[in-house]
């Protein structure tokens, strides 16, 4: 058995990367478990902008949660983009971390889009309504907030990797208390943070009665008249659009993961692309997913009132590169037995039912489709996570779960979790 530590964390995303280091500052003794290599998971597809501005978040937040709560997400991830750049400075990492305004707009809905900027602004975001953009189509309107950021993650993520204790290839199987099992060993730790982007633990949490994940595809365009800002559409087919030195990345076609009849994502984006931005040229493509929670606030906290020794970081609604830093925030202070100001909005064992209740009733339909179809349909391929039948996706040539999102290759090797094994291919 291996040397005791304070803190174990699993998962070496940016989420479990942040979460590590800001521990190992506060003077705990941190060991990282990575099931693949560092950053190999959706950190590694993100398209990395730093940002409060999540779509139509303070307006919805307001109706659904109260302006207390929406003021205190709104205060979290405009500190977290503060947090990012002091971070990058004090490490001196040149990860061309920049300053730049973040656009929301919609090509229908001016109110929608007014309301937003309004109440963006009341809860003190620097935010303003505007009818200019530079994305090469009319809007109805667009909502700015100013000194959002940008920058490129593989910089950060060496940087942090240099400083923390990691091991690669090591897949934590099981915990139990304060014990954590991979194929080869056994790590003792007093606390265990569990950063795998969809926890892998299924009960207790139940994480997968409270989330589902969310595929989206990206083009990188060489050739496009540069975009000082970044953009995203909130109307359906919405794209979005942000610069990375000389490619311009558009992305969109977003999709349930496991959605049947998903196929044609790359064609819808290749084709705005020939409308918009005629004279570029596409260099790569690629897409990845996120989990999305019921009432549209990520968990991060204690995982479970059973399990005191272990927390979580997870239901970051494809905005994970603020919400990351948050959580390191958050856990920094809670690992040390100290309450975050944030926790009583992000706290998974928050009780916010009304919040999220239309769209748990929509996931929990989802989910006993599937598994009927798993379990009692015929000739099916079914996911190793909990039995659903898995839904071919055409766009990636992958086997994917419609249930939870897990996803396979075509021989049955695993891509994304919260399954931890590959599938067996046989139709049963
Ligand atoms: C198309 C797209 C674009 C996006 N763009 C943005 C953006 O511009 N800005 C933004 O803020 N967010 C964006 N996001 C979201 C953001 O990329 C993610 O929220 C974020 O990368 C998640 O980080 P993570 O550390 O939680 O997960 P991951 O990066 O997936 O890390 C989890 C790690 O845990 C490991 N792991 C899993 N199971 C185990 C186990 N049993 N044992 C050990 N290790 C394990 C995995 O191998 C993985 O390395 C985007 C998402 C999508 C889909």
């Amino acid at each position: 058995m291996s040397e005791k530590k304070d803190v174990i964390v699993i998962g070496a995303g940016m989420a479990g990367l942040l979460i590590a280091y800001y521990l190992q500052e506060a003077g705990k003794k941190v060991l990282v478990l990575e099931a693949n290599k560092i950053g190999s998971g959706q950190t590694d597809r993100t398209t990395a902008k730093i940002t409060s501005q999540h779509s139509l978040k303070y307006s919805t937040l307001i109706k659904k949660v109260g302006r207390e709560h929406a003021r205190i997400y709104a205060r979290a991830n405009e500190t977290a983009i503060d947090e990012y750049e002091r971070l990058i400075h004090s490490l001196g990492v040149d990860c061309d971390f920049e300053r730049v305004p973040s656009y929301l707009y919609s090509v229908a809905n001016r109110k929608q889009m007014q309301e937003e900027a309004k109440e963006a602004a009341s809860l003190g975001i620097d935010a303003y309504f505007t009818e200019w953009t530079e994305i090469p189509f009319q809007v109805a309107g667009a909502v700015c907030f100013r000194k959002q950021a940008r920058f490129s993650p593989p910089q950060l993520i060496e940087a942090l990797a240099a400083k923390l204790e990691i091991k690669e290839e090591s897949r934590v199987l099981k915990i139990r208390g304060k014990r954590v099992y991979t194929r080869e060993q056994v790590y003792r730790a007093d606390k265990i943070v569990m950063a795998t982007h969809y926890p892998f633990v299924n009960v207790p949490g139940f994480y997968f009665l409270r989330q589902h994940q969310e595929r989206s595809y990206v083009l990188a365009l060489k050739g496009a008249e540069p975009l000082q800002g970044m953009y995203y559409g909130v109307d359906k087919n919405g794209l979005s659009f942000r610069q990375a030195g000389e490619y311009l990345l558009l992305g969109g076609a977003g999709h349930r993961t496991g959605k049947k009849g998903c196929g044609g994502a790359y064609e819808k984006l290749r084709s705005a692309a020939e409308q918009f931005f005629p004279g570029a040229r596409e260099e790569t493509c690629w897409s990845a997913q996120d989990c999305m929670p019921h009432d549209g606030i990520p968990f991060i906290g204690k995982f479970s009132v059973f399990t005191p020794h272990l927390y979580v970081a997870t239901g970051f609604q494809k905005w994970g590169m603020s919400t990351a830093m948050i959580a390191a925030l958050i856990l920094r202070e809670e690992l040390q037995g100290r309450p975050h100001p944030w926790s009583r909005v992000f706290s998974p064992q928050r009780l916010l039912v009304r919040a999220g209740l239309g769209r748990f009733l929509i996931d929990v339909g989802e989910s006993i489709r599937g598994l009927t179809l798993g379990w009692f349909g015929k000739r099916s391929r079914r996911c190793p996570h909990l039995g659903c039948k898995l839904e071919w996706n055409p766009n990636e040539r992958s086997w994917d779960c419609p249930c939870h999102g897990s996803r396979f290759a075509a021989d049955g090797r695993l891509y994304d979790n919260p399954a931890q094994s590959s599938a067996d291919m046989t139709e049963k």
